[in-house]
């Protein structure tokens, strides 16, 4: 399958815990303002490439602890993505997921798509970015809006339940 991304980072140590295969999905729709990827915004921006390849890619990566999915918005690619997520599941490898939807939104949009891959996900980081919440002391997000969450947990007890990494 076919995924448009903005861009791979191998080896990313500022997108989750340890060394983190990193794909930055194509296209946003939040227009956060002071967003630091505005290129990543254009649905028609970046480049395509095919879901088997970063598959391969990635287990081609031995000093990997994970792999990150980024944006842009990742669940504007749902399926693509939960392609991605079930292969990675295969090889016991953890999924760390940024979005600009929050956890509440991406539940009650209802979208069968966007809910399964809320199911492969281990680790959401949600919501927008707030440039008045900016917080340059917080580990892995942008302002102090966003929260780190144990999506199989939060799912399993429906509320949200923050994680601890
Ligand atoms: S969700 Fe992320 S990529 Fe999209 S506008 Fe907001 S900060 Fe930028």
């Amino acid at each position: 399958m076919e995924l448009r991304v903005a861009g791979i980072v191998k080896e990313s140590v500022v997108d989750g815990p340890g060394f983190r295969y990193v794909i930055f999905a194509q296209g946003c729709e939040h227009c956060c303002k002071g967003c630091h990827n505005p290129d990543t915004h254009a649905m028609d921006g970046g480049y395509v490439v095919d879901t088997e390849s970063i598959i391969e890619d990635i287990k081609q990566s031995r000093y990997i602890d994970g792999v990150t999915f980024s944006g842009g918005e990742p669940f504007l690619q749902a399926e693509a993505f939960i392609g991605i997520a079930e292969k990675l599941g295969e090889l016991n490898m953890n999924i760390i997921c940024y979005s600009g939807f929050t956890y509440e939104e991406l539940i009650e949009r209802k979208d069968k798509s966007w809910i399964k891959l809320l199911g492969l996900i281990d680790t959401l980081i949600d919501g927008p970015y707030i440039e008045e919440l900016k917080d340059l002391s917080v580990v892995f997000r942008g302002s102090d809006n966003q929260r780190i969450i144990d999506v199989k947990e939060s799912l399993r007890q429906n509320k949200v339940i923050l994680a601890d990494i």
